[in-house]
């Protein structure tokens, strides 16, 4: 069963599925790292996965919490996890309150409240950094790193057995690598892409293109905390990513308008990198 639309595509060991318009709807999620991103509708095969955070509250990102939260209650999946900018929890709380007396059932989850400049651990080896979006509202794009524990190279010719006796005497024999997989930007100008070097070089970026350069000058973008085509030609060579997926594209273009404009302007599509999910 398909009831809400979403596009999948596998890279190296995870898959990104999701979809966006703008003022429509925003669901992303990497199901191998038990993770998704923004709740604007939430796909009956996405509710297993368990943690969620959300880049702001505009409706379009937000409006399917409490579907999501007792869709998982109602198939006894263990309540879930959702981050989200600090000041919209206690609005979300409400809102989950009047949903429990509408519906008549609990909402059981935990609403984490984050803000930019914050790490979550969503497992052992997924780490997620927060960082502040320019967007009309408070808003946070975030980047999910890979963390691996590896052996200071002064040991790697060790035998096991003394490498365990001297884990187990206490000494600090490791170090932690931290490797960009997934940036998602949320809804923002594009100036967050070059606010952090790992927004430009995580393996997949997924970036929002609201605009793509057809009526509104750039300011005008901009002013909307949106960004457009002609970003993306402006930095066209400094994209290090392998995939750059583009979405959040206004309604008023049809996937045709989106694709001959894409290619008048990006020809190649950055070698085959750039993936429109419209
Ligand atoms: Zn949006
Ligand atoms: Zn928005």
């Amino acid at each position: 069963m398909q009831d809400l639309p979403y596009y999948s595509l596998k890279h190296r060991d995870y898959t990104i599925e999701g979809y966006s318009r703008g003022a429509v709807q925003t669901y992303w999620r990497i199901p191998e790292f038990h993770l998704g991103f923004d709740l604007g509708a939430q796909p009956w095969s996405f509710m297993g996965t368990p943690n969620w955070i959300v880049s702001h509250s505009h409706m379009d990102h937000l409006a399917a919490l409490p579907q999501y939260v007792t869709r998982r209650r109602m198939m006894k999946m263990t309540p879930p996890t959702i981050y989200l900018p600090s000041e919209a929890k206690v609005p979300a709380e409400q809102l989950l309150f009047q949903w429990q007396r509408l519906d008549r059932g609990r909402l059981p989850c935990t609403l984490v409240p984050i803000d930019p400049g914050m790490e979550i651990a969503i497992s052992r080896n997924v780490l997620v950094k927060t960082f502040a979006a320019k967007h009309s509202i408070d808003a946070m794009s975030f980047i999910v790193y890979q963390v691996k524990t590896k052996l200071k190279p002064e040991y790697l010719d060790l035998p096991g057995e003394q490498i365990r006796d001297l884990r187990l005497s206490g000494a600090d024999i490791t170090y932690e690598v931290q490797t960009p997989l997934v940036a998602y930007t949320g809804d923002s100008r594009p100036e967050v892409l070059t606010s952090h070097p790992d927004f430009l070089s995580a393996q997949v970026l997924i970036a929002e293109m609201t605009f793509i350069s057809l009526e509104h000058p750039l300011a005008t973008i901009h002013k909307f905390g949106h960004s457009d085509l002609a970003d993306f030609v402006s930095l066209k060579d400094q994209f290090k990513n392998e995939v750059v997926i583009a979405s959040h594209f206004s309604t008023r273009y049809s996937e045709k308008q989106i694709e001959r404009q894409v290619d008048k302007y990006l020809p190649g599509r950055l070698n085959g990198r750039l993936k429109l999910f419209m």
